[in-house]
């Protein structure tokens, strides 16, 4: 088995990494954009060689797509295009409607797998990546009836290798459900360091307060706007609506504070504290 890894970034590194301590194949392409991302894969042994997605075309068994939402969509055509019959694609990308609509009618659909495996960090680049990043997580595989079986069952296998368990679901369902608990995290994340860093001019005074809770909420405001700025767009309708909940809560908190409402100002956190329920 011989695996073509498009975007060698936190996620196609991490892969990569995975799959050479495992028997799931025998060769590791990549398909890079820039050199200097090239020369890291390689100097690290993500990857044993960079080829073309033309080469990749011609050699590869499985092509894992792990470049941004944005590019995926041109990436999956141009493969879909000119895919062999024993040959299949998946993407890893974090949201999943808008690239599955875009290639709903081609002829070669059923041999793509679309799937998102439910980890990461806010680090990017193959220098970021983690063996066993995927250990243990969920992965959410969409639209699992538009694939054909033997596609389908070659990228069970891939997860499984990464050490992931597998959901199905509806792309659509998967968009609603990324952007109500994980892109909405990002966004706040990224709106409460842009808050502080506006507010608070001391830059000593961010690193030593910090500890008391502000570097783990704004952790995620580390993370690449090349790659979270298109999944906001292409997610746009479930986000807009969660957002919207978000702003009015944010509204009423302060409200609650501005008007000594106390008891109602408890009340709202006790709510927020069921999440220990869920999260312990
Ligand atoms: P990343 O570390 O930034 O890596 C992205 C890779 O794609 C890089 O190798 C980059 O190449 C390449 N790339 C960027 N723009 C490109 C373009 N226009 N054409 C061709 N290649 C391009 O990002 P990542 O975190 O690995 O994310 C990759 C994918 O995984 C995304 O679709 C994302 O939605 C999904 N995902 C991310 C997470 C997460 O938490 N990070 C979790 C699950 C899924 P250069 O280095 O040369 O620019």
């Amino acid at each position: 088995m011989k695996v073509a890894i498009f975007g060698i970034g936190l996620i196609g590194g991490s892969v990569a990494k995975d799959l050479r301590a495992s028997e799931f194949c025998t060769e590791i392409y990549g398909v890079g954009r820039s050199a200097k991302t090239n020369e890291t894969a390689l100097s690290l042994g993500l990857v044993d060689k960079i080829i073309t997605k033309e080469e990749a075309l011609e050699h590869a068994d499985l092509l894992v797509l792990t470049v941004p939402v944005n590019v995926l969509i041109e990436e999956l055509k141009f493969i879909l295009d000119r895919i062999k019959p024993h040959q299949v694609v998946t993407d890893m990308g974090s949201t999943k409607g808008i690239i599955i609509d875009a290639i709903k009618d081609h002829p070669n659909r059923n041999r793509y797998v679309a799937s998102h495996p439910m980890a990461g960090t806010e680090n990017s680049g193959p220098q970021a990546a983690i063996q066993g990043l995927f250990k243990d997580k969920i992965c959410i595989i969409c639209d699992k009836e538009k694939s054909a079986a033997d596609a389908l069952v070659l990228v069970e296998k891939l997860y499984q290798t990464l050490g992931m368990k597998m959901k199905y679901m509806d792309a659509h369902q998967h968009d609603m459900h990324a952007a109500y608990i994980s892109h909405i995290s990002h966004i706040s994340s990224f709106v409460l360091a842009a808050t502080v860093l506006e507010k608070e001019k001391d830059e000593a005074a961010i690193l030593e307060m910090a500890g008391g809770g502000f570097e783990s909420t704004v952790r995620l405001a580390k993370s690449s706007p090349e790659m979270w700025a298109p999944i906001f767009q292409q997610n746009k309708h479930y986000l807009l609506e969660v957002m919207d909940t978000y702003i009015e809560k944010i509204y009423h908190f302060r409200n609650l504070i501005n008007k000594n409402k106390n008891e109602e100002l408890l009340d709202l956190m006790r709510e927020a504290n069921e999440i220990r329920k869920i999260l312990k």
